[in-house]
C-alpha cells in the first residue's frame, strides 16, 4: 500500500521508518524494510502496527545507505509476516517491494517452480525477485559483471513480463550503492536531496525529506545512486526532466 526507497550517504533505516510512518494514512495490515550494505541484505518484517517493526529494527538494526521499506495491504495473501514485503530471491541477496497487483502471478509462479524455485508466500509480488535472480543468473553466466547497471537492464528485462498496475522498488546486495524502482499505472514520486534520493509512492513520505521532486510517469524506470539519478521510458531511452517544487510545505 504504501513504498519507500533511499540511498545517500546516511543509514537508510531511521528515514524508511519515518517514510512509512508518513504514509500510515493510508492503512496496511503488516511493514517491512530491507537494507543492503558491504556485508549483505538485513530485512525486517513484522505484522501489525509499525511499532512492531520500530521494535524489531531497534533490537536487530538493519544497517546500510541504501534501502527500501513498505506497508502492505494484503491483495493476495494472508496478512501474516512471511506475505509481508520486502520479499527476496533465493540467494537472499535480492529484494523487492510492490504496490499493486500483479495479474499474471500465477502463471509465472508456476513456470518458475517448475525451474526448481522454492516460494516463500503466498503472494503476487515473490514472482518479482525470483524473475530477477533468474534474468541475472543468465547475464551473469553470459559474463555480465555485478553492477548498477546489469541490475537496471535485468529490471528492464523482467518488467514486460509483469501485467497489472504496480510501483516497485529493489535492491541487491551485489550491488550496495544503487537502488531501481518501477512504475506502472501506479504513483511514485523521487524526492532530491543533497547526495541523497528518497522515492515514494505518495508525497507524505517526502514532505519532511526535501521540497524537490521528480514525479515519474507512467511505464519509467529509474536507477538511484548517491551521485544521481537516470531515469528510463517504457521503451529504455533516457529520459530527462526537470525536477518540481512539492507545493504546500513552504
Ligand atoms: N498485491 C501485493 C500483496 O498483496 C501488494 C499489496 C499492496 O499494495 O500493499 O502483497
Amino acid at each position: 500500500c504504501g513504498i519507500v526507497a533511499l540511498i545517500g550517504s546516511r543509514e537508510a533505516a531511521p528515514q524508511l521508518l519515518e517514510g512509512l510512518r508518513q504514509l500510515e494514512y493510508r492503512g496496511y495490515d503488516s511493514a517491512g524494510i530491507a537494507t543492503v550494505d558491504g556485508d549483505g541484505l538485513h530485512c525486517l518484517k513484522a505484522e501489525g502496527k509499525l511499532v512492531n517493526l520500530t521494535t524489531r529494527f531497534e533490537a536487530q538494526g538493519a544497517p546500510g545507505q541504501c534501502g527500501i521499506g513498505h506497508t502492505r495491504w494484503a491483495t493476495h495473501g494472508k496478512p501474516e509476516e512471511r506475505n509481508a514485503h520486502p520479499h527476496l530471491d533465493g540467494s537472499g541477496r535480492l529484494a523487492v517491494v510492490q504496490n499493486g497487483i500483479i495479474e499474471n502471478y500465477r502463471g509465472l509462479r508456476e513456470e518458475l517452480q517448475s525451474q526448481g524455485v522454492l516460494f516463500r508466500s503466498e503472494t503476487d509480488t515473490e514472482v518479482i525477485p525470483h524473475l530477477l535472480a533468474r534474468e541475472l543468473e543468465r547475464r551473469r553466466a553470459a559474463g555480465e559483471q555485478a553492477s548498477a547497471a546489469l541490475l537496471l537492464a535485468a529490471l528492464q528485462s523482467v518488467l514486460p513480463l509483469l501485467q497489472g498496475a504496480y510501483a516497485l522498488a529493489v535492491v541487491w546486495a551485489e550491488v550496495p550503492g544503487a537502488l531501481v524502482v518501477a512504475r506502472k499505472a501506479a504513483p511514485l514520486l523521487i524526492g532530491l536531496g543533497e547526495g541523497e534520493f528518497l522515492c515514494a509512492s505518495d508525497t507524505p513520505a517526502l514532505a519532511g525529506f526535501t521540497r524537490t521532486i521528480l514525479p515519474m510517469e507512467d511505464g519509467e524506470v529509474a536507477m538511484l545512486t548517491p551521485l544521481g539519478i537516470e531515469l528510463y521510458d517504457a521503451a529504455g531511452q533516457r529520459v530527462q526532466r526537470s525536477p518540481s517544487l512539492l507545493s504546500g510545505t513552504e
